[in-house]
């Protein structure tokens, strides 16, 4: 059976440590790299749901894309069991759960969160959105132009999600930026390179608002719709590479945000 840290490195065989954010803990950050993995879930996130089905499923080791621990918001000041974030740590590391979460890393990377975002949109030729410091996010064309609301429809139902928010310059949607995630401080990236059309996540309304004078469409499609899509990837990627591991995504973390639209309940 491979230990974490082989599984570790196998990862970073497609999302390279070199690639993730200076901020950003990457790789395996709980645990014993010498523990040996017969079951591993993957999930975008480390809830205490996804924990406790890792325990009942027997699971040595969670893959996950958001840090269970990080710097930048999420730091480690106590390991305490009566707090949400101790009690995670603590239960993980009591039932023998080690964790290795690829962030900044697999969004960056060739074939990882963002690639899979273009797919899934069914972007022709999506190549990196490479202006100034922007690395992270895809661009590329529809095969056939569409109208923005069309285009909201289209994605709302390719990424599954409950809803989508948009405004812009409306007109028709042709060639569009994707980051998964919070990607919205890229948006002047998209612009400089051309793109009427934005697809992101958690955009603040002043964004919308100014989206308009700046010539460009904004789609929110959802944190979670953005980025699930990896998951279903690396697991199919663990399976092949480690043909003796049991590897499942996650069933029970889903997307969490729901929609009341007015009009239709
Ligand atoms: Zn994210």
């Amino acid at each position: 059976m491979p230990t974490v840290r082989e599984i570790e490195q196998r990862l970073f065989d497609i999302a390279p440590k070199a690639l993730a954010f200076p901020w950003d803990n990457v790789g395996q950050l709980l645990g014993d790299p010498e523990q040996e993995v017969e079951r591993v879930l993957v999930a975008l996130d480390i809830t205490e749901a996804v924990a406790d089905e890792a325990i009942a499923a027997g699971c040595q080791l969670i893959v996950a894309h958001h840090p269970v621990m990080n710097c930048k918001w999420l730091p480690v000041q106590s390991v305490r069991n009566d707090t949400p974030q101790g009690h995670l740590l603590l239960k993980l590391l009591r039932n023998g759960v080690s964790a290795i979460c690829m962030h900044t890393n697999l969004d960056a990377a060739e074939g990882g969160v963002n690639d899979c975002l273009a797919e899934a949109l069914e972007l022709i030729d999506p190549g990196p959105l490479d202006w100034g410091e922007e690395r992270l996010c895809r661009v590329g064309t529809l095969k056939k132009p569409m109208e923005l609301a069309d285009f909201a429809k289209f994605v709302c139902r390719k990424l599954g999600s409950n809803g989508v928010r948009f405004a812009g310059k409306g007109g028709l949607v042709h060639r569009v930026a994707v980051g998964g995630g919070s990607c919205i401080e890229s948006q002047d990236a998209a612009i400089a390179v051309g793109c009427d059309t934005f697809v992101t996540s958690d955009i603040k309304y002043h964004d919308f608002l100014d989206a308009e004078g700046k010539g460009i469409n904004l789609i929110d499609a959802g944190h979670f719709p953005t980025e699930d899509l990896i998951t279903y990837k690396l697991t199919l990627y663990l399976q092949a590479r480690f043909p003796g591991l049991n590897v499942k995504k996650s069933a029970s973390h889903k997307e969490v945000i729901q929609y009341y639209v007015e009009g239709e309940m």
